[in-house]
């Protein structure tokens, strides 16, 4: 061969990475691995043990222990032990053993990411150059959380135990996004690692062992998805964080409605990348490879759905088959590899089902000339041309490397088409226009956005999906909050509870004819702006505490909440889009209504009560202040993440809520969850407490005489579960606040698993939560990342 044909060709020669140091490591287990449990390695009792296999040549590498209901018992009961000591660790003291963790994994760097691609399938290129330094990357970045907790974080408390269930996609990262925030806000730790992929969380557990990390801080048990479950199901597991599938999410959402555990989840996604006409192509491509190549498309992110404008996408196409044609696949322990194997043969099988029904349906469909590896589970990089948008490629998650190209003409269609699903975790933009990128990035819903990029993570930039993507952020300041509750929130404009006896006269005293007093009129419902009879043509009396009748109100049912959700998603767009200083100025006028009628209303909460309502009518007032005086200062992040990029943390409001009310404080409850989640840009449908509803149906007319714009507050009286539970079903509900008995949170719960509607479930008495809770379960906070450089 002459030097001219070698420089034509440029052949790659093989750049093979050693297994025989992870080899060795398992070897030096027996290659067999038992469960870790309050620091020490146990045998499961069940003494069962499944095989893990490398997906690149379906060889055993190990056998792993298969943890039953009683070793989860174990390890719940080794963290709740730990709990105790670790909780009262000083935030410095958690802050060393963090920093100890980040280094131990950088000191075993290289064992770690080999171990992984064995295990995984991945190419050995991502895990030692992604993966790896990220895993780090997150237990330095939380380390300084856990010293700051003091200070930044004053006021709040860890959960308590937390059941953690991860992935195979990412092994490491993902326990390390799991632990790190974790222990950093004193919380102890059973982690489940996926069932095939544990060696790297065993690994880990060796470092916990070689730090000295206190006994049951960290707890790993392997086994299959029957361990997940128990774990989810445990009694004394205080709070489940879980990413995986939405199915299983979905699941999880239902086993835990109703305990009280709190829950963050990390599911699926159909992730649009979006490319217009202006755009710098080559890069545009370069950012394809990385979004939907990258670890063979097997990332819950990947950008999965090409949107190119209409007047490139030839070109577009092009560019992209050439560059597909030249990327390798093959063993992923070789540093020249692109695409390592996937990671198992019923993963590879859903690819190919997958792929068929895309062909089936009308897609073109166009892989590279060459040849896969004879053995292995191989899958080649795929590309999916005249994709219509409602068929199964373009809408269902494959998890593998395989792109569906859709086409679209102005920047208003490429956001209809980025936000046709049901997804909502990312979207990366191309175009050198920064208006326009911007534009459309506050537009798609996604919790992260990224520009003239794709696929950039780190540990102070959070993550995190919208819709059935899950709920919770991992990562950022944003993702702390996940792992901390509330120190005795302090109801600090709470004003006097009517007495727990006076409420059950309400309930259980029937009217007698000497009681009566005057009525005045019979509540209507508030919907689309206007005072509308209730559908069903019936009302419910309102007693007052010593049994006298007060009052009427309709009773709503289920079309009733369509009506009112229909009225509020028709106003969202405008009310999202009205300025900050717009929507203050309608919260200030709201009051200054309210507070014109300030007898009237305080004498009405007399009657609901029995107590003088003059104190809480000045604290609804007040808390109608501080929704307003919060919808413009309610800020995002800038993210100082370790490249050369803005990364903005934007709070944004989640779209249409129900908001059922809890029964003490009607009309303070009203200002301050009403106000503030108004304030905060979202559209309401609220039901007021069905022991306590006149002074929502008297806040009609001061909403009449506002400027709120019509459809963007609903009020819908009747029986609250029954309404919760129309409102937790409806899929166009983004999310739902419950005040009310136990028995109803389940309900709740459970109903909004149907589209993963954000939840927030509050006794029916009690004092309100504070404001700054409010805002952020008002909110959900999207990153954006606009990367610069000349
Ligand atoms: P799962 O959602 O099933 O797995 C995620 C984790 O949950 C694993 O540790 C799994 O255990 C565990 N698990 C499974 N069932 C339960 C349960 N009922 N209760 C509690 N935990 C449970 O994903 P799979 O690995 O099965 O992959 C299936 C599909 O999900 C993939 O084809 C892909 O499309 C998608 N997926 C999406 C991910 C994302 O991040 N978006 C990540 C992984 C998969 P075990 O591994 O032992 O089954």
């Amino acid at each position: 061969m002459t030097l001219t044909e070698i420089m034509q060709t440029l052949p790659y020669g093989p750049a093979p990475e050693a297994a025989k140091p992870a080899l060795d490591w398992i070897k030096a287990h027996k290659g067999r691995f038992q469960l870790f449990v309050a620091g020490r390695w146990r045998a499961p009792a069940s003494q069962e043990w499944f095989a893990t296999i490398n997906p690149t040549n379906g060889q055993k590498l190990a056998e792993v222990a298969q943890a039953g209901a009683a070793d989860v018992d174990e390890a719940v009961k080794a963290a709740r032990k730990a709990f105790v000591g670790w909780s009262q660790t000083k935030g410095h003291a958690r802050a060393r053993y963090l920093y100890a963790m980040a280094r131990q994994i950088q000191k075993q760097a290289r064992l770690f990411a080999v171990l992984e691609t064995l295990d995984n399938g991945k190419s050995i290129r991502e895990t030692r150059d992604i993966d790896i330094p990220l895993a780090a990357r997150h237990f330095y970045y939380h380390a300084g959380w856990a010293q700051l907790m003091e200070s930044e974080l004053a006021g709040y408390a860890p959960v308590g135990v937390v059941g953690q269930i991860i992935p195979w996609n990412f092994p490491l990262l993902m326990l390390a996004w799991k632990i790190a925030p974790a222990l950093a806000m004193g919380n102890t730790v059973v982690l489940k690692p996926a069932e095939y992929t544990p060696l790297t969380a065993l690994l880990f557990a060796e470092i916990c062992q070689n730090i000295g990390l206190p006994p049951g801080v960290v707890n790993i048990i392997t086994g299959d998805g029957k361990t997940g479950a128990a774990l989810v199901e445990h009694p004394d597991v205080d709070k489940i964080a879980f990413t995986g599938s939405t199915e299983v999410g979905r699941l999880i959402r239902q086993a835990t409605a109703g305990s009280g555990k709190k829950l963050s989840l990390e599911l699926g996604g159909k992730s649009p990348f979006v490319v217009f006409e202006d755009a710098d192509l080559d890069s545009a491509v370069e950012g394809v490879v990385d979004a939907i190549w990258f670890n063979q498309g097997q990332v819950c992110c990947a950008g999965s759905r090409l949107l190119v404008q209409e007047g490139i996408a030839e070109k577009m196409c092009a560019k992209l088959r050439a560059r597909m044609e030249k990327l390798r696949v093959g063993d992923p322990l070789d540093k020249s590899v692109d695409l390592g194997a996937i990671i198992a043969p019923a993963q590879l099988d859903k690819i190919r089902r997958l792929v068929q029904k895309g062909i089936e349906e009308g897609a073109k469909l166009w892989q590279p000339s060459w040849a896969l590896p004879a053995e292995g589970c191989f899958y080649p990089p795929t590309l999916f041309t005249d994709v219509a948008p409602a068929s199964t490629i373009a809408q269902e998650e494959i998890f593998g490397p395989v792109l569906a190209a859709l086409t679209f003409r102005t920047p208003e269609e490429a956001v209809r088409l980025a936000n046709n699903t049901r997804y909502g975790l990312a979207a990366s933009i191309w175009s050198e226009d920064i208006n326009l990128a911007l534009d459309v990035a506050t537009q798609i819903k996604a919790g992260t956005v990224w520009i003239n990029s794709t696929n950039l993570f780190d540990a102070a930039s959070g993550f995190g999906g919208y819709r059935e993507s899950g709920f919770g952020r991992e990562g950022g300041k944003e993702g702390l909050w996940e792992y901390v509750q509330k120190i005795n929130p302090s109801g600090s404009a709470a004003v006097a509870k009517p007495k727990a006896k006076s409420r059950r006269a309400r309930a259980n005293v029937a009217p007698t004819a000497l009681a009566l007093p005057a009525i005045d009129r019979t509540a209507k419902l508030f919907i689309g702006g206007k005072q509308v009879r209730p559908d069903g043509g019936y009302s419910k009396a309102v007693y007052a505490p010593n049994g006298s009748l007060i009052g009427e109100v309709g009773l709503g049912n289920r079309k009733d909440i369509r009506n009112a959700v229909e009225a509020a998603r028709g106003a969202f767009e405008g009310w999202r889009k009205t300025t900050a200083h717009n929507k203050a100025q309608v919260l200030y006028f709201l009051a200054e209504n309210l507070s014109q009628r300030a007898e009237e209303f305080a004498r009405r909460l007399g009657e609901q009560t029995g107590q003088d309502g003059r104190a809480e009518l000045e604290a609804a007032l007040e808390a109608l202040f501080t929704a307003a005086a919060w919808a413009d200062k309610y800020e995002g992040l800038v993210h100082p993440t370790p490249i050369r990029s803005v990364t903005l943390a934007i709070p944004e409001p989640i779209g249409v809520m129900g908001i059922l009310c809890p029964d003490d404080q009607p009309l303070l409850a009203l200002a301050r969850l009403a106000g503030t989640a108004l304030a905060m840009g979202n559209t309401l449908v609220v039901v007021p407490s069905p022991l306590a509803p006149l002074s929502a149906t008297d806040f009609y007319q001061v909403l009449e005489t506002s400027d709120i714009p019509a459809g963007t507050f609903n009020i819908v009286t009747g029986e609250r579960d029954e309404l919760a539970l129309t409102l937790a079903e409806h899929d166009d509900v983004d999310a739902v606040w419950y005040a009310g008995p136990r028995a109803g949170w389940a309900l709740v719960e459970k109903a909004s698993a149907g589209n993963m509607k954000r939840t927030w479930t509050l006794p029916p008495s009690g004092p309100l939560p504070d404001t700054d809770e409010i805002l952020r379960q008002a909110t959900q906070v999207k990153n954006i990342w606009v990367p610069y450089g000349a």
